[in-house]
């Protein structure tokens, strides 16, 4: 077969005539190939292999290149990147691998194609495309890569076993593959992770979130959740889910199971929004349930408490995972302590005063805040479901409503403390708080409007209350 097709950007000939200027071979490989043939739209990524040396190959395409872009060796991979037209190119010479018991980087040797597409990950991913001029877009299979992307399967071209052993990265390369392209981990493969997830232990936490990160930013996020429980790997990486699996009983009173509750809301909200921090958030919003369950006589299961607890888990486990503990950490954290806030305003007509006060606790995060409430009714029932919605409409059309009003979103006091001091010849003091407080309960309370004459004016009445002198009478 041939894919000329594939090769219609300019680059492309470029390398083929740059390989041939040094005498050797290239190909394109990987993901290019693959995304293509899935007609995944065009790809940021090209990789390139060489037959003979990848680095001298890169230089020559630079410089063939009108605008002689600059080429970064790692000369400890015997790789070299080039950036054009907004495209990375990687080259690499064709290698052939071997791998020790303890680490997941390979002794290396220079190899022939096949020795290269030998040590890919998975077929699929193996597929290659000749870019020297007599064969140009020539497609180079020998797994059966073509047949398995139809069947959409993923499988390893050497024994599962020794790959995943190998490198056990590969083991979450494929759930995130199996996830994204919505494709199927052969039988002998998943059992292959299963026995080898303890391999996971070798794999560094930054590499393992980057995984994660695709998993969640896939449509359909649960299939690689599901697969990586499953497999016996979740637990490694994220305890904290996996011990919201199962379903308690104590004297005929049942709680549901958080666990897969857990992954349809995270469905839920990716059919909502791309945001990666809010389908975290959807991922973590129930973790303080699995520490704070009880069970009582009287009310049944409880779970007091859980959105605290559970923020407090956001920190320590983005912490452990080497995630950024940044405001992207924070906003997480406020998403989980917040995510019961809503549900109270869906069982029942929502007062302004409350939607006021949560739009002030909320601030910039009250739509993401809605929209997680929205993605966790998983109900069957489907009265409460519309109900639940309804009311959430309601919620939605009452924060506008109050916002445009009150405007109570990020919160700044009509009257400021100075004022307050020097209404009452005041050095800072308790008092300043108290009146603080109640101008802003006052406001949330919906007892007077968010301005400055109310204010002031209620400023005045509580200081005398609380005996202070107006200096103006
Ligand atoms: P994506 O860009 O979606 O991650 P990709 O397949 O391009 O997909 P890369 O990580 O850029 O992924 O890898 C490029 C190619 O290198 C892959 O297609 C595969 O052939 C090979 N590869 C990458 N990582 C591994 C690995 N851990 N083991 C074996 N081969 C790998």
């Amino acid at each position: 077969m041939n894919y000329k097709e594939a090769l219609q950007h300019s680059i492309f000939k470029i390398i083929s005539q740059s390989a041939e200027e040094l005498q050797l071979d290239s190909f394109v490989i990987g993901g290019f190939v693959r995304d293509f043939l899935l007609k995944r739209g065009h790809a940021k990524d090209i990789d390139i292999v060489a037959i003979g040396d990848g680095i001298k190959l890169a230089k020559q395409v630079a410089k063939n290149l009108p605008d002689k872009p600059k080429v970064q060796v790692f000369k400890t991979y015997g790789t070299a990147m080039l950036r054009h037209d907004d495209i990375e190119i990687e080259f690499v010479g064709a290698r052939k691998e071997s791998y020790t018991e303890d680490s997941r980087n390979p002794f290396v040797e220079n190899g022939t194609l096949e020795d290269d597409q030998n040590r890919r990950d998975f077929t699929i991913n193996a597929l290659a495309l000749n870019l020297s001029k007599d064969s140009f877009g020539e497609l180079l299979d020998p797994f059966k890569g073509i047949e398995d992307l139809e069947n959409k399967i993923i499988k390893t071209p050497l024994a599962p076993d020794i790959t995943y052993s190998d490198d056990p990265l590969r083991m979450l390369r494929a759930i995130r593959f199996a996830t994204q392209l919505d494709f199927t981990i052969e039988e002998k493969s998943l059992e292959a992770i299963s026995n080898n997830s303890h391999r996971i232990e070798i794999i560094t936490n930054e590499r393992i979130v980057t995984e994660l990160n695709k998993i969640l930013e896939s449509k359909k996020p649960s299939k690689g959740f599901l697969l990586l429980e499953k497999a016996g790997l979740l637990q490694y990486f994220l305890p904290e889910i996996t011990d919201l699996k199962g379903i308690d009983e104590v004297e005929g009173q049942r709680h549901k199971d958080n666990f897969y509750h857990t992954l349809e809301v995270v469905d839920n909200i990716s059919k909502k929004t791309n945001n990666l921090w809010l389908r975290w958030a959807a991922l973590l919003h129930d973790i303080g349930k699995a520490p704070t369950k009880k069970f009582n006589k009287k009310v049944g299961w409880t779970f007091h408490g859980h959105e605290f607890e559970g923020s407090k888990m956001v920190y320590k486990l983005f912490k452990r995972l080497k995630m950024p503990l940044n405001d992207k950490m924070k906003f997480v954290q406020k998403m989980v302590f917040m995510s019961s806030r809503p549900i109270v305003l869906a069982d029942d007509i929502a007062t302004d005063s409350a939607v006021r006060r949560l739009v002030f606790d909320a601030g910039d995060y009250v739509d993401d805040l809605m929209t997680l409430c929205e993605a966790d009714i998983t109900t069957k029932n489907p009265k409460k479901f519309n109900k639940y919605h309804n009311n959430f409409k309601i919620v939605r059309d009452k924060i506008i409503e109050v916002e445009e009003r009150d405007h109570v979103r990020n919160f700044q006091p009509p009257v400021s403390g100075e004022e307050i001091m020097a209404a009452f010849n005041l050095k800072p003091s308790r008092e300043i708080g108290i009146i603080k407080e109640t101008i802003k309960e006052a406001i949330l309370e919906g007892d007077i409007p968010n301005e400055y004459d109310a204010a002031y004016k209620l400023m005045l009445e509580k200081g005398k209350k609380l005996g202070l002198i107006n200096e103006k009478g």
